[in-house]
């Protein structure tokens, strides 16, 4: 009673890579598409089909390896892994066993005290997908979809070097942006892009050795990780305060109920049967590759920051943000080299960017408006042509359909009003109808001016300059 206890997490995961053909073989990996559409003999599993690697998986793999501090494998090669399963049609899946693309590999994070820590990588290796099974209720059969079978992954290994659900999320956020400034994937958690797997044991404080762990499948959000991790270390710490044992099983998580469930008991390598691929010839990294590999590295988000830094001079709350998603900081550079108004663009992202995103649930990887269209965006504020009040409402649309802003001005009639005449006899008219306002303001209500240019704003359907219509109700009045 009232022990202390330490949690121990690694993590497995899985990646799905941005490629435009599967890993053997030259189907789409296009995503939504009609069922069993994207399938050939090789992705089906048909006797006497013959895989051949995709160079670009491979490529994506080493660059992955080199920004996550990896050793790259010269010489290694595919094994098979045997098991039977309807959405594995050749009853193994050819993953690497014996000889992963990358070891020994590591990333710094940032604790929670503020200090920084190493999770080392144990390996990470190349695989293929499998198909997917549509349990339907409905009709009271599974149906099996191939599209995904042979869709190229990668699998990160990490060490147990995580302690905490803080340090999970940051280790797994320092993958995602790594993988997706190297373009190798776009990493959703949601659609599954990016999977995790959380190995979790505990142990009493102080104590040098491991406690038996448990894996769990099915997390598909941060939160859910957390909410998983919270609730897996309170369990197992559960059962060692009644004396009992942690058993070592794959425990499916239920987000909803906020419990696991086991769902079978850890298998072993050797459960697995592996062996080399016979079909599949040894890989090997030449010189002349890992050098062109290193040499198209991205810039990475510590450089980035500095370099926005140096180059933009925009606060650090706004870098942090803009360089924490890889599409943010492309439209962020794009639209500034149209513009040349840092500033002014990333207050577009701060500001209504970030707003909209939040209420309308939409991702970072998903923002649609094009650079162009901010940056004309921008300049019609500006210059004028539109106010402040129009160019938020233009940029919501452009934010949903990424309109020109122009033509959407045009067509909308949205162009501020400049004529002062025009401007005048509308305020004119609204001094004549609100006497009470009028009379409030000369006896020194200062704020009945507010209802007044308000008044003016819905009369001229928005389209006014409010500072001229205040320095013009303040001459009349
Ligand atoms: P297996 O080959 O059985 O899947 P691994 O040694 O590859 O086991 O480990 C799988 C994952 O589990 C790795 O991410 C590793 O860091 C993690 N892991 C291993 N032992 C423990 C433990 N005692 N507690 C927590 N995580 C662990
Ligand atoms: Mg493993
Ligand atoms: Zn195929």
């Amino acid at each position: 009673m009232g022990k202390e206890y330490e949690t121990v997490i690694g993590l497995e995961v899985h990646v799905e890579l941005a490629t435009k053909t599967k890993i053997f073989c030259g189907c789409s990996t296009e995503f939504g598409k009609e069922p069993n559409s994207h399938t050939c003999p090789v992705c089906t599993g048909m006797p006497g089909s013959l895989p051949v690697l995709n160079r670009q998986v491979l490529e994506y793999a080493i660059a992955v390896g080199l920004a996550t501090n990896c050793d790259i494998t010269r010489y290694g090669k595919f094994d098979r892994k045997n098991y039977f399963y309807p959405d594995n049609p050749q009853n193994y899946q050819i993953s690497q066993l014996y000889l992963p693309i990358c070891r020994n590999g590591g990333v710094e994070i940032e604790t929670k005290e503020g200090g920084k820590k190493t999770v080392g990588i144990h390996e990470i290796h190349m695989e293929e997908d499998a198909g997917k099974l549509i349990h339907d209720e409905w009709e009271d059969c599974t149906l099996v979809d191939y599209n995904r079978s042979g869709v190229p992954l990668i699998e990160i290994v990490s060490e147990p070097d995580m302690r905490s659900a803080e340090e999970v999320i940051a280790y797994l956020e320092k993958l995602r942006l790594i993988i997706q400034y190297l373009g190798a994937s776009d990493c959703k958690l949601q659609e599954g892009s990016m999977r995790a797997d959380v190995n979790l044991s505990v142990r009493e404080a102080g104590s040098q050795e491991f406690g038996t762990r448990t894996e769990m499948k099915n997390l598909n959000s941060f939160k859910a990780i957390t909410r998983a991790i919270e609730g897996e270390k309170e369990r197992q710490i559960d059962l060692l305060e009644e004396g009992r044992k942690v058993i070592q099983e794959t425990r499916r998580w239920d987000d909803a109920k906020g419990e696991s469930y086991a769902m079978r008991s850890k298998e072993d390598a050797q459960d697995y049967r592996y062996f080399p691929d016979p079909d599949l010839v040894p890989i090997v990294v030449s010189d002349e590759m890992l050098d062109e590999i290193r040499a198209k590295q991205p810039e990475f988000r510590t450089e980035k920051m500095k370099r926005y830094k140096e180059e933009y001079n925009i606060p650090d709350y706004d870098i942090e943000i803009i360089t924490g998603e890889k599409r943010m900081a492309d439209i962020f550079e794009e639209t500034v080299a149209v513009c040349n108004q840092p500033k002014k663009v990333s207050n577009w992202l701060m500001g209504e960017t970030l707003r909209l995103m939040k209420e309308k649930e939409v991702d970072a990887a998903d923002l649609r408006f094009s650079p162009e269209n901010l940056a004309k965006l921008i300049e019609l504020n500006d210059t004028g042509v539109i106010n402040n009040t129009v160019a938020k409402e233009v940029f919501e649309v452009m934010f949903d359909s990424d309109v020109s802003p122009e033509k959407y001005v045009e067509e909308h009639g949205l162009k501020s009003v400049n004529d002062e005449g025009a401007l005048r006899k509308t305020i004119e008219a609204v001094i004549a109808e609100n006497p009470q306002s009028v009379e409030d303001y000369r006896s020194g209500k200062e704020k009945a001016i507010g209802f007044l240019v308000g008044q003016t704003m819905k009369a001229m359907k928005g389209k006014a300059d409010p500072a001229m219509v205040n320095k013009i109700l303040k001459e009349l009045l």
